[in-house]
């Protein structure tokens, strides 16, 4: 039998951890794929931070996820990040390649990988982020890396909009990026493809909230919600009445977790839909 000190050990840091479905979804991949390695959470408060980086190199753990409050921060305490980090300026994995850490962010490949799986091809297309957190940050810089047309960021604290948008816009001079409030009163609505909410509003337990009117759009647009619970945000459900594509953040959540798993296993085989589906099964319990 197995022994817990015989496994490599991953974890998620964050405060809090204690509702996150990196667990499930991580320990269960582990075991499809006859992984040896355990997945905690350790609840890190800002001040322990560099203290339990130290402390993880100490203990060869192999590799951790970061969550809210210390996704910015961890960047000033490691030794590399990835180049889209650079441009983002958010963390949510590291890995630990002999004593060094190096930085990733999956959100935005997760989250493009959810889009390839549904045959979306986003080039040239029109795109509005509803948000200017760290997943708009993630999901907008990954759009604009896939070549957009247009982004416009959409955020109640209009400040943060104008933030994100000028930042993509730096890194991206071709693509047209604007801003607006959830309002949507300077948006051309009848030109946008597709809509990615990236606020919370609509998640549990607030979920009767809709962030947008979704009245007047086109009749082809797409409306992505990356919240995972409920799996049928207000928005969604506003959306699938308009007879319009709907997409939740189950698919997000589960490929920005494989592409972690990428990145620690050094492995390129990690979305075969056939796990992919086990996950999502096994995430059903946790969701629905
Ligand atoms: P965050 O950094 O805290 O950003 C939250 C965003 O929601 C901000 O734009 C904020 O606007 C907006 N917001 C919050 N409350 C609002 C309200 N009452 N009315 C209007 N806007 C409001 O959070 P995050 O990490 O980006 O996560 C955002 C959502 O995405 C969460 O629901 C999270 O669960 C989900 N998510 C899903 C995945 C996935 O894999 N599917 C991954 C990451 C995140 P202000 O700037 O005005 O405060």
């Amino acid at each position: 039998m197995k022994t817990i000190k015989d496994k490599d050990i991953y974890c998620l840091i964050g405060n809090p951890v204690s509702k996150s479905l990196s667990p499930t979804i991580h320990n269960s991949y582990f075991e499809l794929i006859g992984e040896n390695s355990i997945y905690f959470t350790f609840e890190i408060k800002e001040e322990k931070l560099e203290l339990i980086l130290e402390a993880f190199k100490i203990l060869n753990v192999k590799g951790f996820n970061v969550t809210i409050p210390h996704k910015i921060t961890i960047i000033n305490y490691l030794d590399e990040v990835s180049e889209d980090v650079k441009v983002l300026g958010a963390v949510n994995t590291v890995r630990n390649l002999n004593g060094k850490l190096i930085g990733f962010n999956t959100d935005g490949k997760g989250f493009l990988k959810s889009l390839e799986m549904e045959k979306i091809d986003v080039k040239d297309k029109k795109i509005l982020v509803l948000g200017a957190g760290g997943a708009a940050n993630a999901i907008s810089v990954s759009l604009a890396m896939e070549g957009v047309k247009s982004i416009i960021i959409a955020n109640r604290t209009i400040s943060k909009a104008e933030t994100l948008s000028d930042r993509i816009s730096s890194y991206f001079p071709k693509i047209e990026v604007k801003y607006d409030s959830l309002k949507l009163e300077n948006v051309k609505k009848k030109e946008v493809d597709m809509i990615v909410n990236c606020t919370s509003v609509g998640m549990y337990p607030n979920q009767t909230e809709s962030p947008i009117d979704i009245e007047g759009f086109q009749k082809n647009l797409i409306v992505y919600d990356i919240i995972y619970k409920p799996k049928k945000t207000r928005l969604l459900q506003l959306a699938e009445f308009k007879g319009y594509k709907t997409i939740n953040g189950i698919s997000m959540l589960i490929n920005q977790g494989l592409c972690s798993q990428e990145i620690w296993l050094g492995k390129k085989d990690l979305f075969f839909l056939e796990n992919f589906e086990k996950i999502r099964r096994i995430l059903k319990n946790y969701i629905e």
